[in-house]
């Protein structure tokens, strides 16, 4: 054993997304750290939206896990159980824990090597430019940023954003709905509300899609940006930590981020919850508060030390393409350039990869 390492504890960071990528990189140089992702890179979600019309883009925004977790080990496969000391992984490999912090938020499937992903970017590409009319199903955070990107970039494109609710981004207030259809309708997007396609009646290369209300539109490409994207808890539910998750599959967690009853397990991010808007900045935000608290106990601090984490009021910005976008701040909502600077020129990308201690611009 080389020395002191061994006496170092062992902590399991199950999810290499937002929160399990910073909290990784946080304890990496205090505890033996094993972080276990199904993919060998992290991810910045909401950069795939652009790197579908640029997919250079994704090179700055598809990081290895190696490059910032440099003092730990990666486990590239999914978590697949839990016992109160180990996790189960599906390569078959058993690893033992002092403390687990669960950081699962979504179970997207994407590929394994950076090298597929930005694959991916690349064909999705190909599929929108040879297209001269593109129709994207759903009308939440990704169909309205994807419907951005495309107008932005490739103002030839009929673009056409189906949605089945009342308004655009119902996650957030009317007034932000309003904003991105304005700039949407200004961009020549047609936006058709309270209409669906019955997507089980999509067969593939159709180019014509009808409408609930009976409408046709004929399209060459197709996105589907519907439904919540799949919580990455499935897994828990044939586990000891089944009682933990709420009706909708979240963690239920106190204030010190740990799981409900449970002194050494933690978790962080879209996973959990709590009642906030699940945000990738608010996910730094618990991993800040997690390692805080392992650092604590594990030097053996007192509970009563252990820092706490108050459900934020949230801000939460669109891009709507390269420059524009819509913020909603806790007291008021605005839309145009000054959110877009903020958001849209970088997607927070070179601020993300600052974070995590890498050159915001290189690769
Ligand atoms: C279109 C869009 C735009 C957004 N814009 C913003 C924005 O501007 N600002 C912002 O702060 N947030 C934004 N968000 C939200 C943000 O992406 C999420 O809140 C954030 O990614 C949550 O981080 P997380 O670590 O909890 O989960 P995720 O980032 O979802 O990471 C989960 C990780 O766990 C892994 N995983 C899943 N299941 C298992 C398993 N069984 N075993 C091992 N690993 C597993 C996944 O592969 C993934 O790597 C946006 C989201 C979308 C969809």
């Amino acid at each position: 054993m080389v020395g002191g390492e061994s006496q170092k504890k062992r902590v399991v960071v199950v999810g290499g997304g937002v929160g399990g990528a910073f909290l990784a990189k946080k304890m990496q140089f205090d505890a033996d750290v094993v972080l276990i992702d199904p993919k060998e890179y992290f991810e910045i979600p909401w950069a795939c939206l652009r790197s579908m019309v640029e997919p250079s883009f994704a090179e700055r925004a598809l990081i290895k896990h190696t490059d910032y977790f440099t003092n730990g080990r990666v486990v590239t496969s999914h978590a697949i159980g839990i016992t109160e000391s180990e996790v189960l992984t599906e390569d078959g490999q058993t690893i033992k824990y002092d403390y687990l912090a669960l950081a699962t938020g979504h179970a997207d499937p994407t590929p394994r090597s950076r090298k597929d992903r930005l694959e991916q970017f690349r064909q999705e590409n190909d599929k929108i430019k040879s297209s001269s009319s593109v129709l994207i199903i759903g009308g939440g955070r990704m169909g309205v940023e994807l419907a951005g990107e495309i107008a932005a970039d490739y103002p030839e494109k009929n673009v056409t954003l189906i949605h089945d609710g009342p308004r655009l981004l119902e996650y957030i207030g009317p007034k932000a709905s309003n904003k991105a259809l304005k700039w949407l309708k200004s961009k020549r997007v047609e936006v058709l509300l309270e209409q669906s396609v019955d997507l089980d009646s999509i067969t593939e290369g159709e180019r014509v899609f009808t409408t609930s209300a009976g409408k046709s539109i004929t399209a060459d490409c197709l996105f589907v940006c519907v439904g919540s994207r799949p919580l990455g808890s499935t897994w828990l539910q044939e586990t000891f930590l089944k009682e933990s998750l709420d009706k909708s599959g979240r963690l239920m967690v106190d204030e010190t981020l740990r799981v409900k009853g449970r002194s050494n397990i933690f978790a962080i991010g879209d996973i959990t919850d709590i009642r906030e808007i699940k945000l990738g900045y608010l996910a730094q935000k618990h991993a800040a508060v997690v390692a805080k608290n392992l650092k604590l106990l594990m030097e053996g601090g007192r509970e009563s030390k252990l820092a706490t984490y108050k459900a934020a009021s949230t801000m939460v910005v669109v891009a709507l393409g390269r420059k524009q976008a819509v913020a909603q701040l806790p007291f008021m909502t605005i839309g145009g350039r000054l959110p877009g600077m903020f958001k849209s020129k970088d997607l927070f990308v070179g601020w993300m990869r600052k974070g995590i201690g890498l050159d915001p611009r290189a690769v």
